[in-house]
This record gives structure tokens, C-alpha cells and sequence, in this order.
């Protein structure tokens, strides 16, 4: 029994363990830099609406470009901003930029903005949203927020206490990654959410052999019959575009369209869907 511990304690400090354990260590390190350098950046990709055949909003995507290992993905630092307590006044940052970047856009545009679940539940996220719109002047009813449905399932007693003062704000609320996670149908219709937005694992299924088009189908019938907006993510290919439109979906984000781009390159996408470049400063 003894040797039997001895060899998992030896387990542990596996060279390998420890790399990993110190690689982290840095990135946590580098992480904590980055927050205070603003080494972070928001790219932003454009959602094209098929009723109105124009592109209504962007969504903004965190990017850190750090200075050794290039484009950090978000997939790979929010759940280590989570964990560290930077999330808040990382979180905070991508709204307050956000809402000023899409204040000079013209007015029918939305600006959506991911929170995390730890974000979402803190207790400063109202008053957050708050000062970003009073201090930008955007509208709520331009800001979109995205969560998932982890945040559901953790917290349903708070989360709608929450999202009944955010809508106070007029500001909407967006189910992100719909079918992901595993939250219950009916965990929509109890919870006052304004879009659902379809994940990309179904989209991308879309059209294929044995694919999964029943599910997106559903999806939109559901939104549909709730008074939701859906949003089809991940759209890459003229196919599955069809096959949305087909389907009655409202609106569709994807690289089909455009990557996530910097701010600089927002103008030239709506003079390429909407030729309206002339109505940013
Ligand atoms: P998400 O909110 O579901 O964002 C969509 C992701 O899909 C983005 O990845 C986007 O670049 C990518 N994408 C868009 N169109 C396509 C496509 O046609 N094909 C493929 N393969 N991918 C596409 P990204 O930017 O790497 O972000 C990953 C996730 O990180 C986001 O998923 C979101 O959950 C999180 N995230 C990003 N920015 C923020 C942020 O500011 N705050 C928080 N809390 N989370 C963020
Ligand atoms: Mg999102
Ligand atoms: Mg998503
Ligand atoms: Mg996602």
C-alpha cells in the first residue's frame, strides 16, 4: 500500500506534470501582465439577418496577442481568467470597449457581448452594463448579451433575477451555443431570453450525410413558437446558408460571411452587405 502511494506521489511530480504545472504558472503570470498592458484587443464579426438581407449586428470576440506565443484563443484563457478572479475586470473591459466601439456605428446596428458564467452571476454585472451604456451612450436596446447554459443550471434562482434587471436596462439577452450544454427545453421557456443562438456543431452537420438538419429545425420551430430570435452559428458554406434560409432561421453568423475582424476593418464589411460605409466617421 505504501509503495502503491509512494508511486502516485511519484506520479505527480512526473517531469511531465511539473512542465505542464510551470507552463501554466507563466501563463497565469502572463495572463495578470496582460490586464494591466491591455495586451487584449476585440474583434468583431458581422451577423447578417435573411429577413433583412443585411448584416444587423457584430459580435465582439475577445483576442489576446501575446508576446511570445502570437493569438491566444479565448477557448484557452477566459476559463483561466475564471479561475484566477480576472475575468471581472477583463469582462468589464470587453463591454466598456464594445459599447464605445458600436456607439459610432450607425444606429440600427446591435453589439453582442459574451459573459461568462462567473461574470454573469457576480454581483457587479448590472451595474457594469449600466455604466457602460451611460458612459458610451449606446442605447441598451443595442447591446446583446451572450450566455450559455451553464450559467442556467448553476444558479436558475439568481440568473432570473438577473436577467429581469438587464431587460430593466432594455438591454437583450441571447441563449449562446443552444444544445451544448444540459439544460432542459424548458429551462427556455422559463427564462426570458430574447435569441437562441444554434452552435456550430449543428451547423456544421447541416447538409451532410446523416446529418443532424432535424435538430437545427427543431431549434428554429422552438424559437420560433417562444417569440426567440435564432441565430445560426458556424456558417461556412452556400449549402448550409440555403438550407437556414429554407428552414426560416432569422439570422446567420459565420466565416461564409467574415471572420471576426478589428475594429478598422468594420467599415469595409458593411459597405460590402449593407453599402453604408459613408455613415461611420
Ligand atoms: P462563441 O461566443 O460561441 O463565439 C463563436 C466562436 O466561433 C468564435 O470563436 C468565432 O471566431 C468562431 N466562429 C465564427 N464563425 C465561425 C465559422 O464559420 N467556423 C468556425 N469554425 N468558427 C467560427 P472564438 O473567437 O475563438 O471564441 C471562442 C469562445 O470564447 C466564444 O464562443 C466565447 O464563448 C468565448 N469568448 C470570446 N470572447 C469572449 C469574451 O469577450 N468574453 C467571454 N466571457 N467569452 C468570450
Ligand atoms: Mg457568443
Ligand atoms: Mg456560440
Ligand atoms: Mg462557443
Amino acid at each position: 500500500r505504501a509503495k502503491a502511494e509512494a508511486r502516485g506521489v511519484f506520479r505527480y511530480f512526473e517531469p511531465d506534470m511539473d512542465a505542464r504545472l510551470q507552463a501554466r504558472r507563466v501563463l497565469e503570470n502572463d495572463l495578470r501582465h496582460a490586464l494591466e498592458t491591455e495586451a487584449f484587443e476585440v474583434y468583431y464579426q458581422p451577423i447578417y439577418s435573411l429577413g433583412a438581407e443585411r448584416v444587423c449586428g457584430f459580435e465582439a470576440l475577445l483576442r489576446w496577442k501575446h508576446p511570445v506565443r502570437g493569438f491566444i484563443s479565448p477557448a484557452e484563457f477566459i476559463p483561466l481568467a475564471e479561475e484566477l478572479g480576472l475575468i471581472i475586470p477583463l469582462g468589464e473591459w470587453v463591454l466598456a470597449k464594445a459599447c464605445a466601439d458600436a456607439v459610432r456605428w450607425p444606429d440600427g446596428l446591435k453589439i453582442a457581448v459574451n459573459v461568462s458564467a462567473v461574470q454573469f452571476t457576480s454581483a457587479s454585472l448590472v451595474s457594469a452594463v449600466r455604466d457602460a451604456l451611460r458612459v458610451t451612450g449606446l442605447p441598451g436596446r443595442r447591446l446583446e448579451l451572450e450566455i450559455t447554459e451553464s450559467v442556467l443550471v448553476a444558479n436558475p434562482g439568481t440568473t432570473t433575477a438577473i436577467l429581469h434587471s438587464l431587460k430593466g436596462l432594455g438591454v437583450r439577452v441571447s441563449m449562446d451555443d443552444f444544445g451544448t450544454g444540459y439544460s432542459s427545453l424548458s429551462y427556455l421557456r422559463s427564462f426570458p431570453f430574447d435569441k437562441i443562438k444554434i452552435d456550430q456543431s449543428f451547423v456544421r452537420d447541416l447538409c451532410e450525410e446523416d446529418g443532424t438538419d432535424f435538430i437545427v429545425r427543431a431549434v428554429i420551430s422552438l424559437g420560433a413558437s417562444l417569440g426567440m430570435t435564432t441565430t445560426a452559428e458556424g456558417v461556412e458554406t452556400e449549402a448550409q446558408l440555403a438550407r437556414l434560409r429554407a428552414e426560416g432561421c432569422d439570422e446567420v453568423q459565420g466565416y461564409l460571411f467574415s471572420r471576426p475582424v478589428p475594429i478598422t476593418e468594420v467599415p469595409n464589411i458593411l459597405a460590402r452587405w449593407n453599402g453604408a460605409a459613408r455613415a461611420i466617421a
